[in-house]
């Protein structure tokens, strides 16, 4: 029978690609008004929480708002509603809306933002443009009777464990024999209650980043045909992949910077932006950042950027760049906005998947506060 999600689940399916953990610190993520303590009907995407998308949300009865933008930044001193954020605030709790919001997390982890910005302007093997976060990795060993050997390994395969640079599903077996006995009160999948069993068993062994442990070991147990299943997880001292703000890499082919701009606008359906005339006169290498690109100039000149796409460049910044030669294509803060569509999808693949009946929708509000007159 299908039914709900509860909001925990939500936000542990959300939680399980985008950690906490990944966050730069002190950004103020996780859940910001209301409770995820209660069945969710319909979850709204959002990039920014402001009256209009409230308005829209209770409009269409959405339990949960996922945002990008943390709708409290600063810390409140107190809830006004008199004030336009005191409005939203009364809003959201008088229609009993629950926000929670995912902003560096979802920017630095391997499958977030910077990536799916990378991804629609077709950047080619990209790399991570500052480093902010190092991925442990987790080597896990697991017990499995010979028949269920296959089945198993699949099924951490499939959950992202064994993949070692372009090589998806590594791992290791090799044969024992295990044993057990089953006490009062179990229901054993081989042998009988009080007797010493011994079966033929291989030993699994394969490495993964600690991000996807937890999505790994419930695979593992899902397709594990035993009641308590043996297994180990060490922490390794193996380099893990490094995670942080922003992307860099190349277009498939060189282009002129009109030509380029062009290849931006359509990228992000946008009909102007602001560009800041570097010295190459053609571009293929490709530095991507939403949101306030401001710190990322340097780390783009270093890596060998043309060109920094990103939003919200200050004048005095911007004078910076032109004299290092680094031309900036400012597409605006909002083409972030992709993270609607992109985080509705990966999230309703995801409970789908686990068959309930929750529904995920995107905001259709446009946040860009800015118009070119
Ligand atoms: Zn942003």
């Amino acid at each position: 029978m299908s039914k709900c999600a509860s909001g925990q689940y939500i936000i542990s399916l959300l939680e399980g690609f985008a950690p906490k953990k990944m966050a730069v610190e002190g950004d103020p993520i996780g859940l910001q008004v209301g409770s995820l303590n209660k069945p969710i009907k319909k979850v709204m995407i959002a990039l920014d929480v402001l009256e209009s998308v409230v308005d829209e949300a209770i409009e269409g009865k959405v339990d949960l708002i996922i945002a990008h933008h943390p709708l409290l930044y600063r810390p409140l001193k107190k809830i006004d509603i008199s004030t336009s954020k005191g409005k939203v605030i009364e809003k959201l709790i008088k229609n009993d809306i629950t926000v929670y919001a995912a902003h560096t997390n979802l920017d630095v982890t391997r499958l977030g933002v910077n990536e799916w910005l990378a991804d629609q302007l077709q950047l080619m093997s990209t790399e991570v443009l500052s480093t902010t976060y190092e991925d442990q990795l987790v080597k896990l060993s697991v017990f499995v009777p010979r028949t269920h050997e296959e089945q198993v390994r699949l099924a951490i395969g499939n959950a992202g464990a064994g993949h070692i640079g372009n090589y998806s599903h590594c791992s290791f077996s090799s044969d024992g024999t295990g044993t057990f006995t089953p006490l009062e009160g179990t229901s054993p999948f081989i042998g009988k209650k009080g007797r010493l069993e011994k079966v033929e068993e291989v030993k699994i062994e394969s490495i993964m980043p600690q991000s996807l442990q937890k999505a790994v070991v419930s695979a593992m147990r899902k397709a594990h045909p035993y009641e308590e299943v043996a297994f180990d997880l060490y922490p390794l001292l193996n380099k893990g992949e490094e995670l942080g703000i922003g992307k860099i890499g190349k277009l498939p082919e060189e282009m002129n910077l009109q030509e380029f701009v062009d290849h931006v606008k359509n990228a992000f359906g946008i009909s102007s932006l602001r560009v800041i005339k570097g010295k190459k006169s053609m571009i293929r290498k490709v530095a991507v950042v939403g949101g306030d690109g401001n710190k990322y100039i340097y780390p783009a000149l270093h890596k060998g950027a043309d060109v920094l796409v990103t939003g919200d460049i200050y004048y005095h910044n911007a004078h910076d760049a032109q004299e290092e030669g680094l031309t900036i294509v400012d597409a605006g803060h909002h083409i972030e906005q992709i993270m609607k569509r992109k985080l509705k999808e990966l999230l309703e693949q995801k409970i789908d998947a686990n068959k309930y009946e929750t529904e995920v929708v995107e905001s259709n509000i446009i946040t860009d506060p800015f118009t070119f007159m």
